[in-house]
């Protein structure tokens, strides 16, 4: 297990540091930031063993809150930088984070930030840059998928999220939890669900319980498609509607005009007309799409 290097007691993440530092700055939560800080050292354990992290790499912490789970990057890899929204807790962090020469604090809004740019100032001199967070739940989906659609040059994400957001992640198809968030995860991760956490390690402690899970990034998409837009859009348009059959959700997509042809074209790709988006694979949705795209029902086509 890693260990930071800092004595016990310089912890934030116990229940006794916790409360100590929000008396001290007289911090009080904003529920609509989604704060709920860490306080458990194995959970904090298994996500920084999670992310792979040595001196020669780089992590990016989505709001680091007062400092937890910072600290513990900080001891782990070469570079840490933190991007927190709430303005209160940056001069607590500051203190915090006083010791530790590897770590930056930026104030900001991930959503709002240019990560390209951030990437290009902060991690120009590490191996590879991985996310590591307790994120806000709010958020999540938002926030791991400017991640994706923006390329970034990842290694790992490992996030702790809403367990059953992560089991919508990691979803196979066949099930009820897999959809376009699971296609859209799987595209571009290979995804794997660390651990589940109960809500006692939060104060405050959330309504829902949580996970954290660790997205690898493929070297290239799961499936190769020649146009990724209209391959998503095949697949939201597939799931649009969950009870109706794959070829009554394509022809919303497509036009009842071309119902017929849309049917020959499934049975041409092997895909039974009547199956149920959460039965097909993603290699399936790229051979519709191809196939699509080739009949001329392209960029043209609106849902
Ligand atoms: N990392 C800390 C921990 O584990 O104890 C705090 C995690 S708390 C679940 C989420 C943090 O994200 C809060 O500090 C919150 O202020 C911050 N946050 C919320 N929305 C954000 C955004 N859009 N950009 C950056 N940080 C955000």
């Amino acid at each position: 297990a890693i260990t930071s290097a800092k004595p016990a007691s310089a912890e934030v993440a116990t229940p006794k540091r916790t409360k100590e530092i929000i008396a001290k700055y007289g911090f009080s939560f904003k529920k609509s930031l989604g704060q709920n800080f860490l306080i458990d050292q194995n959970i904090l354990n298994k996500i920084v063993a999670a992310a792979e992290l040595d001196e020669t790499k780089g992590a990016l912490e989505i709001g680091p809150g007062i400092g937890a789970l910072t600290q513990r990057l900080a001891a782990e890899a070469g570079k840490v930088t933190a991007v927190e929204i709430d303005n209160r807790l940056i001069p607590i962090l500051r203190d915090i984070l006083a010791d530790e020469p590897n770590t930056k604090v930026i104030h900001g809004d991930v959503l709002r930030l240019d990560l390209k740019q951030l990437f290009a100032e902060q991690f120009a001199d590490v191996s590879g840059v991985s996310v590591v967070a307790n994120l806000p739940y709010y958020v999540t989906t938002p926030i791991l998928m400017k991640l994706l659609e923006e390329k970034l040059p990842l290694e790992h994400i490992v996030v702790m999220i809403q367990k059953e957001v992560a089991e919508r992640m990691a979803a196979k198809p066949g099930g009820k939890e897999y959809g376009s968030l699971s296609v859209a995860v799987q595209y571009y991760c290979v995804p794997q669900v660390v651990c589940t956490v109960p809500h006692t390690v939060f104060i405050p402690q959330p309504n829902v319980d949580s996970a954290v899970i660790k997205l690898s990034l493929r070297n290239k998409p799961a499936v190769d498609v020649p146009d990724e837009e209209h391959f998503f859009r095949v697949v939201q348009a597939s799931f649009a509607q969950r009870r109706k059959t794959l070829v009554n959700n394509l022809t919303a997509f497509v036009g009842k005009e071309h119902r017929e042809a849309l049917t020959e074209l499934l049975l041409r790709n092997e895909i039974d007309p009547v199956r149920r988006g959460e039965t097909l694979s993603l290699e399936e949705f790229a051979r519709i799409s191809s196939s699509m795209l080739e009949a001329g029902w392209g960029s043209k086509v609106e849902i």
